[in-house]
């Protein structure tokens, strides 16, 4: 690490802290990798179906721009939209929980609905992807006021 000359040993150490908190947040902000995002897919199976659906691969695409996840599951394997980067945490799981229970029931019927009832944070995932959508189709205004 490079220390700006002329600090007291005191002065060194605070901000020896500081830029290893500024490292840690950047860690943590970092996009997850495939192998990363497998094993993340796997411990939510784990947690809401038991184990039951069996992902062996998930993975980043950047030619899926309609759809947030889709899977093929006679391979198990699942693909996310690089779209959802960046968003929170629990839309990206959310997407995952929806895939992986693709790999159990095909379609968007009551079985698929009440599978996805296990995940508690369905309805606000939903309804973040729908906000997403509806921003994108706004016309671009200028910053937002207050009235
Ligand atoms: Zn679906």
């Amino acid at each position: 690490m490079l220390i700006p000359a002329r600090m007291s040993e005191a002065e060194e150490q605070r901000w020896v802290t500081v830029m290893l908190d500024k490292l840690a947040a950047q860690e943590s902000k970092r996009v997850l990798g495939d192998s990363a995002l497998t094993e993340r897919a796997q411990r939510l199976s784990e947690q809401y179906f038991g184990g039951r659906a069996r992902p062996a691969s998930v993975r980043w695409v950047t030619n899926q721009n309609t759809r947030w996840g889709s899977c093929t599951p006679s391979e198990g394997s699942i693909r996310l939209s690089h779209r959802l980067q960046g968003m929170p945490e629990y839309v990206v799981d959310y997407v995952l929980v929806h895939e992986l229970a693709h790999l159990l029931v095909p379609g968007h019927g009551p079985r698929f609905w009440r599978l996805l009832e296990a995940y508690p944070r369905t309805e606000r995932a939903r309804g973040y992807l729908e906000g997403v959508v509806a921003a994108d189709r706004l016309p671009h205004l200028p910053a937002a006021r207050e009235e």
